[in-house]
Order: C-alpha cells, then structure tokens, then sequence
C-alpha cells in the first residue's frame, strides 16, 4: 500500500520510486547544476544512485537536454546534500 501521506518521487536513474526525503532534488539551468531552489523543473536522484556518477550522468544529460560538464557539478551537489 503506498502511504499517500508521504510524497513518493522517482529517481530519474534507477526509475524506482522513494520517499521524497531521501532524494536529491536538484534542477538545471544554463547548464549549471544547482540544488533545487523552489522555482521551475526539477528532477530526483536517489542516495544509490548519487553514490554512482557514471550511472546517473547519462540521466543528467537527457534531464538537461544537454551534455555539459555535469560530472563534477553533480558530484559536488551531492557532497552538499550528504553533509546536510
Ligand atoms: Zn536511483
């Protein structure tokens, strides 16, 4: 049964679904990767897959509909997130 008390999102790598809390929630703009700030799209990567940047990278690209240097941006995001 899914508790409809606790938003439920998917993570864009794996596909598979988690409770919000434990998702990076990040967006894309300008082609700079930033912690989601509340305005405009954004998109979930799940704590497994943060750890593994080749996995998620190719995600990323098609998220932000282009292939910048995400790599090292994404990286750095989720070095924010886990010391949160
Ligand atoms: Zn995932």
């Amino acid at each position: 049964m899914l508790n409809i008390e606790k938003p439920i999102r998917m993570c864009i790598s794996c596909r598979e679904r988690f409770s919000k809390r434990n998702l990076l929630r990040l967006q894309c703009i300008d082609k700079k990767l930033m912690i989601y700030d509340g305005i405009g799209r954004s998109f979930y990567v799940c704590e497994d897959c943060c750890d593994d940047t080749k996995r998620v990278i190719n995600s990323i690209y098609r998220q932000c509909k282009n292939k910048a240097d995400y790599k090292e941006q994404f990286k750095e995001m989720v070095r924010i997130w886990k010391t949160k």
